[in-house]
């Protein structure tokens, strides 16, 4: 679609009853409502974590986009107006490495105002490696930010090192953690990606860690998303093998599936001391109750994680379309959306299907 018939689509999709401000929830063609948007502010990172960002594929030439293609502060705040009429009830700001992107603080500002639908305030999260937040914390809490997301993979420093590929102690990134205890960014959860014969064997120490601190530890199981080259089924730690193994040491307890968020199911330390959560995107797909919209940094709309290809918002990110033009044309996308990758994996990836992979990059789109 070009810049010029983008108004016309957006009048198209007002003369087929698609209206905004509509206190109906917006549903793709799946019946899920779009609750959350995942907005990536900038796609480089001071990290080349072997599983999303691997050295010898984003290297010194990489083509990241220059800060002319990011879209501004002001488009993003737009962005996230538009998304809050169609029922948005979370923001959660991530990267590439967020806390690169310079003045976030302005950013996080102007969308702490919002409010959802229903008249609350907006949520607002952030998912960072954790390694400027000691610096950034009090600055994030004061602009508004809500919570924090922090990824760690590793307690030992040298397995840290060998899938961060980046000379940057643990110490560095628990420092970052205890800021943002210590401001009040709370809850603070730690997640880490599980991949097997890297770290499994730091399992046991990131519960051990964190067990009685108010943070709560997320593993995720290894996911075939774009950057991740070298995956296959073999590496992968299903959610219920991690669980077996903390259980050697801590014994857990479920917390009632009626009281479950998210995308992670969730276990109390048996002792009442904290809470683990097992995301488990790839032996168990949540893709039914998927609400998540990705917008990469440069305005481009994604409907899945593992969507080739996005919408470009951009045509109305300009001045001279309104709020309510881009909310029409964010909806006629999400009414469209059928997107459930993680069901169908072991059908698409089959050789000679047809589809076309690896996926958008996840440095790109933010996980
Ligand atoms: N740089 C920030 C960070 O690491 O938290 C935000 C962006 S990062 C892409 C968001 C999350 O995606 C991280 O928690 C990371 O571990 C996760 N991730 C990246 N590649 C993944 C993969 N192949 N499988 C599972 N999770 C992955
Ligand atoms: Fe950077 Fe986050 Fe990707 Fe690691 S997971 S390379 S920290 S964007
Ligand atoms: Fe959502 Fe796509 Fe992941 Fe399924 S595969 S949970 S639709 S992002």
């Amino acid at each position: 679609m070009n810049l010029i018939d983008a108004p016309i689509v957006a009048e198209t999709a007002y003369r087929h009853g698609v209206s905004v401000g509509d206190p109906t929830p917006t549903l793709d063609k799946l019946n899920r409502p779009l609750r959350d948007l995942r907005l990536s502010v900038i796609d480089q990172c001071n990290f080349r974590c072997t599983y999303c960002m691997p050295r010898d594929v984003f290297g010194a030439d990489y083509p990241f986009l220059t800060s002319a293609q990011r879209l501004s502060f002001e488009q993003m705040v737009k962005l996230a107006k538009a998304f809050a009429q169609l029922g948005v009830e979370k923001i959660r700001i991530t990267g590439g490495e967020p806390l690169l992107r310079r003045g976030l603080e302005s950013l996080i500002e102007q969308l702490a105002k919002l409010t959802t639908l229903s008249g609350k305030p907006m949520e607002l999260a952030l998912t960072t490696n954790g390694s400027l937040l000691a610096a950034k914390a009090r600055s994030l809490r004061d602009a508004g930010l809500g919570r924090v997301t922090v990824s760690l993979d590793a307690v030992d420093d040298a397995v840290f090192r060998r899938m961060s590929d980046v000379d940057i102690p643990v110490s560095r990134i628990l420092e970052g953690i205890e800021a943002a205890r210590a401001v009040g960014l709370a809850p603070i959860k730690v997640n880490a990606v599980v991949e097997r014969g890297v770290n499994d064997s730091q399992i046991l120490p990131l519960v051990r860690l964190f067990k009685g601190t108010g943070v709560a530890v997320r593993f995720i199981e290894f996911m075939d998303v774009g950057g991740a080259g070298g995956w296959s089924n073999t590496k992968v730690i299903t959610a219920r093998e991690t669980r077996e193994i903390v259980e050697s040491e801590f014994p857990l307890v479920p917390i009632v599936i009626g009281q479950q968020m998210g995308t992670a199911v969730n276990y109390r330390h048996a002792d009442g001391a904290g809470e683990v959560g097992f995301i488990a995107s790839v032996s168990q797909p949540f893709c039914g109750s998927c609400s998540r919209a990705r917008v990469s940094a440069d305005g481009q709309l994604y409907s899945c994680l593992f969507a080739t290809q996005g919408t470009d918002l951009r045509p109305w990110l300009t001045e001279t379309a309104s709020v309510e033009q881009l909310a029409v044309a964010v909806r006629s996308r999400w009414i469209q959306r059928d997107d459930r990758y993680s069901e169908l994996r072991s059908t698409v990836r089959k050789p000679g299907s047809g589809k076309v992979y690896p996926t958008v990059r996840m440095s790109l789109v933010g996980g």
